[in-house]
């Protein structure tokens, strides 16, 4: 069958950037399972998807607004060195976690550090990228009412 909304797709990937690293890869992993048409995964992805089948090999390119957004500069904040009491060796390019009190955890990268102040951006760390995917689709079969009714793959 080819892929349609509420389809459940398994797909192997690798994406790469403007300057042909490679950021993330399915291919230690098991396949990517999502269901199709909901949004759970970028959208230029899903609708390079829509339509393929089993066994169909492509590639593509996706700006950031069909990707992970541009880069917001008000996520990028200054704070206190003392908001990292504990933390040693804090550099820039440090990745680090941050739980804002409500259960969300924010993955923060460091920018910048002096003797008072840290910059940290909480933007996506793919966000203002240009993606590069190469993706094989593995499998397409109808998803199951338990997936409908849960929103996401089983
Ligand atoms: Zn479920």
């Amino acid at each position: 069958m080819n892929i349609e909304k509420n389809s459940v797709v398994a797909i192997r990937y690798k994406l790469t950037d403007d300057e042909g690293t490679v950021v993330d890869s399915s291919e230690e992993q098991k396949p990517l399972t999502y269901l199709h048409g909901g949004g759970s995964i970028i959208s230029g992805l899903e609708s390079a998807l829509d339509g393929r089948t089993t066994g169909d090999v492509f590639q593509v390119t996706i700006q950031p607004a069909e990707g992970y957004g541009d880069i917001n500069s008000e996520m990028i904040q200054t704070v206190p060195r003392s908001a990292f009491e504990g933390i040693e060796n804090l550099e820039p390019g440090m990745p680090l976690q941050a739980d804002d009190g409500n259960g969300n955890v924010h993955h923060v990268i460091v920018r910048e550090v002096n003797d008072q102040e840290v910059t940290i951006d909480v933007n996506h760390p793919l966000a203002g990228k240009v993606l590069h995917f190469d993706v094989t689709v593995e499998s397409v079969r109808e998803a199951a009412p338990e997936e409908l009714a849960h929103g996401h793959a089983h």
